[in-house]
């Protein structure tokens, strides 16, 4: 089934859910623990039952399944009372450019000793960023560059040594940190910004490369190859560019690990060996011999435009000052070329983020009206690329540099209560402190995340909030089964990372247990609670890489 185009359809669609979640999440009957959660995690239920329903169709951006979902979380916000949050409106348009690329799709290298197709979907996946129905690099020269990362600060450069323009570099996944263990090296195990996809495929583009490869690996890159193929295939969706984004490359994608293997082979070169030396300092990038790429993509181009949803609860003595709550709506949609059960719900991914913004809004309207503003924002197009919030960050409805702080939720815990709570890319701000405060009336501790490697803290949304400077705080329940144990926990996350994340089978189960959730829920709304009633503007710690831009921006504050 094709994807139904939105152009600023003005009409409400109004969802019949049949009984419609309660509005009274039970907030005041908390005990000392702040351990009392049956409610909330009821209302998590219900709303999370029929967000993640199949008739939402995955809350794919511009389809059917935006309005059904934007326009029942305006309902909820309405009958709880909670006012729009930008200027008038409920809703932020975000023009949208939606590319699908022909997966007949081949990528060939010649060389004058090697030749070799590969095939899109196994063998290799590419896209493009730019906004076109047709783009094609023809023997284009193929160069090795490493980790293709430019850190002046760290006093690295692979591309130092060799000029990339119109040329197709191949790249590794995460950083010579990771690649090393070596805490000396960049973050040592914890990935950078560097070592994210996004950021290599910025930085070719910076540096005039036509097409940019990314080597698969499932350690460094954090997920299966299943992932890559799937997340890259069927529509794909951007913020509109002007220029059409004629600045990035014109290919953008992925090789295998065999591939690269079979490639360098074919150049006389050994992948392994040379993936070694490009973790160390002073690496140069590598021609592969006289190899050259062509690869041809054809794009159906539709522009679109999604929502971001804002509700607000304006501040009674600070209104300017905000704390933001950010949870994205969309998920995957609909993959036509999947058999069987096609539709991807992202019960947990996020449909149980996007409730608990309901649930918060709940909690607090039934306190005191809050000294400063509290806005609850679904953002659209997170699995995009986090264009919603990124869109809202460069558009604000409330200024960057009063707002005070962002709370970021993404994939809540449904297996019940856990004695830990892991703070995403840790040790970055005095949020945490705050949230050390709120876990310890819960009887749980505060914890890093397990595998900083892989980059979470760049991977939803609070990122875009990071990047303008905003005190961001990405935590969510660790994996100490108060009930079950430790290795009862990380098994049910192994489970769903293995066999439900970003798949079709992420759906809603009645059997869920969210208690944990709603204790996490709580700890949010304590220290916004806390924050909203305060002058305090916590900030980032010393050394962090985005205390500089608040630093800046704080000094416009009235
Ligand atoms: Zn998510």
């Amino acid at each position: 089934m094709g994807k139904i185009l939105l152009i600023q359809v003005c009409c409400i669609v109004l969802v019949s859910c049949g009984e419609s979640p309660s509005n009274e999440t039970d907030d005041a009957n908390s005990d000392s623990t702040g351990n009392s959660t049956t409610s909330i995690d009821q209302v998590l239920h219900e709303h999370v039952a029929i967000l993640a329903s199949d008739e939402f169709e995955g809350r794919a951006p511009a389809t059917q399944g935006e309005e059904l979902t934007i326009n029942y979380l305006r309902e909820h916000f309405e009958q709880l009372g909670v006012g729009p949050g930008n200027g008038d409106s409920y809703f932020q348009p975000v023009a949208v450019t939606e590319l699908t690329t022909a997966s007949d799709a081949v990528l060939y290298m010649q060389g004058s000793d090697y030749e070799a197709s590969f095939n899109y979907g196994e063998e290799m996946m590419v896209g493009t960023q730019q906004q076109l129905p047709y783009v094609t690099v023809q023997g284009s020269e193929v160069v090795f560059v490493g980790y293709g990362i430019v850190a002046p600060e760290r006093n690295w450069d692979d591309y130092a040594a060799v000029d990339v323009t119109d040329k197709t570099v191949i790249i590794l996944v995460n950083d010579p940190g990771y690649a090393t263990q070596d805490d000396n090296l960049f973050n040592g195990n914890s990935m950078t910004y560097y070592g994210r996809w996004t950021y290599k495929y910025e930085e070719a583009a910076r540096q005039g490369a036509a097409a940019a490869l990314i080597v698969h690996e499932t350690g460094p890159a954090g997920y299966g190859w299943e992932v890559v193929s799937s997340s890259w295939s069927g529509p794909q969706i951007g913020l509109e560019a002007a220029d059409l984004n004629g600045d990035r490359a014109e290919i953008e994608g992925w090789l295998t690990l065999d591939s690269a293997e079979a490639i360098f082979d074919g150049a006389g070169l050994n992948y392994q060996e040379l993936k070694t030396a490009a973790a160390q300092p002073g690496f140069e990038a590598v021609p592969l011999g006289d190899i050259q790429a062509s690869v041809s993509i054809e794009n159906s181009v539709r522009t679109s435009t999604s929502q971001n949803v804002i509700a607000a609860i304006p501040g009674t003595e600070r209104p300017a000052e905000s704390i933001i709550y950010t949870a994205h709506w969309d998920h995957l949609g609909v993959n036509p070329e999947v058999e069987g059960d096609n539709i991807y719900n992202g019960a947990a991914d996020n449909a149980t983020g996007t409730a608990a913004l309901l649930v918060l809004a709940d909690m607090h309207m039934q306190q005191d009206p809050p000294e400063r503003t509290i806005v609850f924002l679904a953002v659209t197009a997170e699995e995009s690329g986090l264009l919603g919030s990124q869109w809202y960050a460069e558009n604000p409805s409330y200024p960057i540099e009063t707002t005070v702080a962002n709370i970021n939720m993404d994939n809540l815990n449904t297996f019940g209560r856990m004695r830990d709570v892991v703070v995403v890319g840790a040790s970055s701000s005095e949020l945490e402190n705050y949230l050390e405060d709120a876990a310890s009336v819960q009887d749980r501790y505060v914890t890093a995340e397990p595998n900083p490697e892989r980059g979470y803290y760049y991977r939803s949304d609070h990122f875009n909030f990071a990047k303008v400077g905003i005190p961001a705080l990405y935590a969510e329940s660790g994996e100490d089964s108060i009930e079950y144990g430790r290795e009862w926990g990380a098994a049910q996350a192994q489970d769903y990372t293995d066999n439900r994340y970003h798949a079709p089978g992420d759906e809603y189960d009645p059997e869920w247990d969210l208690s944990g959730a709603a204790e996490d829920i709580r700890l949010y709304f304590e220290i916004a609670t806390r924050l909203a009633n305060s002058t305090d503007f916590p900030e980032w710690f010393e050394g962090n890489e985005f205390k500089a831009i608040r630093d800046s921006s704080s000094s416009a504050r009235p």
